[in-house]
């Protein structure tokens, strides 16, 4: 979405810059292993997007509360793109070379519902609208569900509905809801059924219920530039120093946006965590354990080989995925970066869809050539 604003100055500063950090990496990253394909004889990457959002109209007034966090120029532009799941989606995503979307409502959705009753019954129309769609283009689409994370046990019933009757691959969570996060204990019930079903929960970003003094007067790092990044980080370190990884071994986190800074600061987290004011709060292990064990990433929005080789030898390299997150970011680019990115090329198919595939447990064909 940024993009749309660039100005020509700016256009020759990202070149300035791309080439700068270009000239870093070729000292910094070892080649890849395996040389790329032939140009002549390309092989089909299969990718799978985990990040690909889509609206329907109840939900359009939700969504708009984001607007604030967005040049207001453009904050309305992916309005039409978000509503459809027609032929103008399925055509983009052949354009771009996109096999596979598990689709999530743009958020925050309901999670900013004031009513608890009405937040349920717009998240089951959400999910059934989305079932439907997968119906139509069940080799193309998958789902996360959205969920009423005011009542916890509605919630995690509304899970189990999407995994059991829906066949979605997990649930995407757009950060706190009514000023609560995931790690209270009001959601141990969630966790619980969370790790019975098996499935992945997607923690996206959201703006926290207050605004912070730190971003007084800059409204451009609330957003995507800085505070989304921050939030949903912190929020996922709660639930690590919670120890909710610990009572819920079997539990699945997917950050976006590359892990949202965390895989650059495990050793600091390590460190750092003992010396801290903990108050009651014990760990087992060190709390890079669970964030390796515990939580899988995507590349969404961070086309960069330097940080997709932090990620890659930081995490667990069979938890990191390719996302898009359709169509805040421009799909060609998205695409184009993990058929280029210097990693080896097992390191690519992994990354492109084979981790996807086993996490989210997409056991049916996907893509194109795959339709009848
Ligand atoms: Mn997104």
């Amino acid at each position: 979405m940024g993009s749309a604003m660039t100005t020509r100055r700016d256009l020759l500063k990202g070149a300035t810059l791309a080439a700068a950090a270009s000239t870093t990496a070729a000292l910094a990253i070892p080649l890849s292993s395996t040389p790329a394909p032939e140009s002549s004889q390309p092989k089909h990457l299969v990718k799978i997007g985990l990040e690909e959002h889509f609206l329907i109209p109840e939900f359009i007034d939700y969504f708009a509360t984001t607007y604030p966090n967005i040049s207001p120029q453009i904050a309305k532009l992916g309005l039409a793109a978000l509503l459809d799941l027609g032929d103008r989606r399925i055509a983009t995503m052949d354009e771009n070379g996109i096999d596979f979307q598990v689709l999530s409502i743009a958020g925050p959705g309901v999670q900013v519902e004031k009513d608890a009753a009405l937040a349920l019954m717009r998240s089951k129309l959400a999910n059934d609208f989305l079932a439907n769609e997968i119906q139509k283009h069940p080799t193309r689409y998958g789902g996360f569900a959205h969920l009423p994370m005011q009542n916890a046990v509605e919630a995690a019933d509304e899970l189990e509905r999407c995994i059991h009757e829906l066949g979605f691959q997990g649930a995407m969570i757009n950060g706190q809801t009514n000023g609560e996060y995931l790690d209270l204990d009001k959601y141990s019930i969630f966790w619980e059924r969370v790790q019975a079903l098996q499935v992945p929960i997607y923690l996206h970003p959201g703006n926290p219920v207050d605004h912070p003094a730190m971003y007084a007067n800059h409204p451009e790092l609330w957003g995507p530039v800085c505070s989304w990044a921050f939030e949903t980080a912190t929020h996922a370190l709660r639930l690590v120093f919670a120890g909710v990884f610990e009572r819920y071994p079997g539990v699945t986190l997917v950050l976006g946006h590359m892990g949202e800074t965390l895989p650059l600061n495990l050793w600091r987290f390590d460190s750092r965590w003992p010396i801290s004011h903990r108050g009651s709060m014990t760990l087992v292990q060190p709390p890079s354990f669970y964030i390796r064990r515990n939580i899988a990433i995507t590349t969404s929005g961070v086309c960069s080989d330097v940080s997709l080789r932090c990620a890659l030898d930081a995490m667990d390299k069979n938890k990191v995925m390719f996302s898009a997150d359709y169509p805040f970011e421009k799909l060609d680019v998205e695409s184009r970066f993990i058929s280029e990115a210097r990693v080896t090329e097992a390191e690519r198919t992994q990354v492109a869809s084979q981790n996807a595939k086993r996490l989210m447990r997409i056991n049916r064909p996907i893509g194109r050539t795959s339709q009848t």
